[in-house]
């Protein structure tokens, strides 16, 4: 039976992300008013499709995401009612048998009360850290996340001279400094 996403193949991922994303710009552009643009990713010489507004792209898929999440529970419930086990849609869901619980429940802990089967390990991992590029100064950045800390405490990997950290790490010394003073003259 299916699997999860991550256990597919790569050639199988490659292209269910593909449809997605073309759902998702298609979603931005009809819902959201922004426009598809052709992007040249730097050292690559093929073209990719993004959205001229990434916010709004992230948007977009978010409502998505919420959205398929309702129609997860939607389908999951037409199927109980054409006669499918909690079991057997585990297996549709790719939840594998064996574990600690029985697959049965973590369909319905998924499912009905929204309780994702990987939280759990992923909340053993120390401290979690993404990357992205920087569209200023193109270096590949760390970011361990805000947590009201300065950007300095969390963003690795910028160079020297990027206007965009100079001005991150300048905006949120203002704003600690506007969050003490405003708390000072409560008093
Ligand atoms: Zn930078």
């Amino acid at each position: 039976m299916a699997a999860l996403f991550r256990d597919l193949r790569v050639s199988e991922q490659v292209l269910w992300r593909a449809r997605l994303q073309r759902l998702i710009r298609r979603c931005a552009k009809e819902g959201l008013w922004t426009k598809e643009i052709r992007e040249q990713p730097a050292g690559s010489e093929i073209g990719v499709w993004a959205l001229d507004k990434p916010l709004l792209g992230l948007r977009a898929a978010h409502l998505i995401r919420e959205a398929a999440i309702e129609q997860v529970t939607l389908h999951a419930l037409q199927a109980r009612g054409a006669g499918w086990s909690w079991d057997e849609i585990g297996a549709a869901m790719g939840l594998p048998t064996g574990g600690g619980d029985p697959r049965e429940d973590t369909a319905y802990e998924w499912i009905v009360e929204g309780r994702d089967p990987d939280r759990a390990s992923r909340e053993k991992v120390g401290f979690p850290q993404t990357r992205w590029r920087c569209g200023c100064c193109e270096r590949e950045i760390e970011d361990a996340g805000p947590f009201g800390s300065s950007p300095v405490c969390h963003e690795y990997g910028h160079a020297d001279d990027c206007a965009r950290w100079d001005e991150s790490v300048r905006e949120w010394g203002a704003a600690r400094h506007r969050q003490f003073s405003g708390r000072g003259d409560q008093r």
